[in-house]
C-alpha cells in the first residue's frame, strides 16, 4: 500500500468523538455558483419529485439579463438532453419572489437549483405554467467544513510523538498526506476538465491560483465567466475584458501616471460594455487591502492576461509538466506597465518588479501543473516529491508550530520540500482544523505510532 493510501486510510478515524454541536456554514449565492459550475457538486442528481437528473452541459455564464446560466443541457430519467438555461438560487421561492415565473427570460428553463426548501411544498413553473425540475443541492456535500477553521498559533498533543519517530518515518507520513492531497487535487482538475475541457480547466484552475486565499472566489468567477476561448478572440483586448469585468476600469478619470495604459485598456472596454457589463464581479467580493502591494489583486489580473497571451506557451508547459521551465516562463513575463506599478492609479515604482514571483510558481506547480499531470501519468508523482519549496507562508508556519513546537530544526530541514510543505497543510486540515477539543480528543499522535 503506498503512503499516501495509509494517509487516506488514518482519516476514517480522525476524532474520537464528533463534536457535539456543528453549524454548517452558510454558502453566499455567487460561492454557490462558482462551485456548481466547477461541477463540485457533480453533475447526477435526484430532483425533488425523485427523477434521475444528468447534466450533460453546464453551459455559459449568461451574459443578459435572466437565468444564471444559458445553452445548459439536462437529461431527465435517461431520456434525451433538453437544451436551456439553469438557474441558480439560494432559496427555492427565491423564483417567485424574483419574479422568474413571469418573466419570459425564465421560459426555457431546463433545471432549478437551490440551497433550501422552506416549509412548505413549493412548485418551479415559467409563465406558461410549465413544471421545471427542481434539484436541491446538499451543501454538506460541498465540503467537510472544519468546526475549528483558526487554530491557535502553539504547540499541540503531536509535538511529543513526532519528536520521538525517526526523521525518515516522519518524512514518510509527511509525504504520504501530501500524495493523498496531490491525488484529491488531481480528481478536481479532471473533474474540471470533463466539464469545461482540458484548455479551460487548466486556464481556471491558474485564475484560481493567482486569486491567493482571500481572491480566489473573484478570480475563479472571472475565469468563469470569461472563458479562454472568449478571450483569446477578444477584439478590445484580453486585458480590456479581464479588468472591465472585474469591475477595475468604472472611470475615465485617469491620473496623469497611468493615463496611456488606462485610455488604451478603457476605450477597448467601452466598445464592449454593454455586452459583457451583466457579468462584472461584485465589487465587495474583491479583498484589496491586508496584502503585500506586490500581490495586489490588479497585478495578477494583468498575470491573467499574460497568460492568455501566451496561452500556446502554457499549454506546452503543462504537457511536459517540466518545474525549471515553467519557472523560467513566469520569471521572463514581463508587461511595460505592471514592471512598475502595483495598481492600475498607483505611482510608478523605481524597480522593476517581476509579474508573478517564485512563491506564486511553486504553488502553481503544486497546485495546477503537478495534479493536471500526475491525473494523466502518476508516476508524476516522483517529480513532485523532490520539487523543493520556496518560502513558506503563515499557515505552513502555523501548522510547523502545532505539530513540531516552535523553533525545529527538523521542520525547517523537513519544510524545505515543497511537497512536505503541502503534507503538513493536509495534516493542518484534516486532523487540527477538525479538532475542537484543544488536541484532546484528535487521534493523529496515537496513530503516529502505528504508521
Ligand atoms: S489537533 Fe491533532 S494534529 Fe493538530 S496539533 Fe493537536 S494533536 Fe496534533
Amino acid at each position: 500500500m503506498s503512503a499516501g493510501s495509509r494517509y487516506s486510510e488514518l482519516l476514517t478515524s480522525r476524532t474520537r468523538e464528533e463534536s457535539l454541536l456543528r453549524v454548517p456554514r452558510k454558502f453566499s449565492e455567487h460561492e454557490m455558483q462558482a462551485h456548481w459550475f466547477a461541477g463540485d457538486f457533480g453533475r447526477e442528481f435526484t430532483a425533488t419529485d425523485g427523477r434521475r437528473v444528468s447534466v450533460v452541459q453546464f453551459g455559459v455564464w449568461n451574459r443578459e439579463a435572466g437565468p444564471d446560466f444559458v445553452e445548459a443541457a439536462v437529461a431527465i430519467d435517461g431520456a434525451e438532453p433538453v437544451r436551456g438555461c439553469i438557474e441558480l438560487d439560494t432559496d427555492v421561492r427565491d423564483w417567485e419572489r424574483h419574479g422568474h415565473a413571469e418573466n419570459p427570460a425564465f421560459e426555457s428553463a431546463v433545471l432549478h437549483v437551490f440551497t433550501e426548501r422552506g416549509g412548505s411544498e413549493f412548485f418551479t413553473r415559467t409563465r406558461a405554467h410549465r413544471l421545471v425540475p427542481q434539484v436541491l443541492l446538499d451543501v454538506s456535500s460541498l465540503t467537510d467544513e472544519p468546526p475549528n477553521p483558526q487554530p491557535e498559533a502553539k504547540p499541540g498533543r503531536c509535538v511529543a510523538p513526532l519528536r520521538e519517530l525517526p526523521e525518515e518515518k516522519v518524512r514518510e507520513v509527511l509525504l504520504g498526506a501530501a500524495e493523498h492531497r496531490l491525488k484529491r487535487k488531481a480528481a478536481a482538475l479532471a473533474r474540471l476538465g470533463e466539464i469545461h475541457g482540458a484548455d479551460d480547466a487548466l486556464y481556471q484552475a491558474l485564475a484560481t491560483t493567482l486569486g491567493y486565499k482571500s481572491n480566489k472566489l473573484p478570480f475563479t468567477l472571472l475565469a468563469q465567466r470569461l472563458p479562454l476561448k472568449l478571450l483569446r478572440g477578444a477584439k478590445a483586448g484580453a486585458d480590456a475584458l479581464i479588468f472591465g469585468v472585474a469591475g477595475f476600469l468604472p472611470t475615465r478619470e485617469f491620473p496623469p501616471e497611468s493615463r496611456e495604459y488606462l485610455r488604451g485598456m478603457w476605450s477597448g472596454w467601452w466598445a464592449q460594455r454593454a455586452e459583457f457589463e451583466r457579468l462584472t464581479v461584485p465589487a465587495d467580493l474583491w479583498k484589496l487591502g491586508g496584502q503585500r502591494p506586490l500581490n495586489h489583486p490588479q497585478r495578477r489580473l494583468a498575470a491573467l492576461a499574460q497568460i492568455v497571451r501566451h496561452w500556446t506557451k502554457i499549454r506546452a508547459l503543462r504537457q511536459r509538466c517540466d518545474p525549471a521551465g515553467i519557472t523560467d516562463f513566469f520569471a521572463t513575463l514581463s508587461d511595460e506597465f505592471w514592471d512598475f506599478h502595483y495598481t492600475l492609479t498607483s505611482k510608478a515604482s523605481a524597480k522593476r518588479m517581476a509579474l508573478v514571483g517564485e512563491t506564486r510558481v511553486t504553488e502553481m506547480l503544486a497546485n495546477v501543473f503537478y495534479p493536471l499531470a500526475f491525473a494523466e501519468d502518476s508516476s508524476r508523482w516522483l517529480g513532485f516529491k523532490n520539487l523543493p519549496a520556496t518560502l513558506s507562508n503563515r499557515r505552513v508556519e502555523i501548522a510547523a508550530l502545532r505539530l513540531f513546537g516552535p523553533d525545529s530544526a527538523r521542520a525547517a530541514s523537513l519544510l524545505r520540500s515543497a511537497a512536505i510543505q503541502q503534507g503538513l497543510l493536509q495534516i493542518y486540515e484534516d486532523f487540527c482544523q477538525h479538532d475542537a477539543s484543544d488536541c484532546i480528543r484528535c487521534r493523529f499522535p496515537e496513530q503516529l505510532a502505528k504508521w
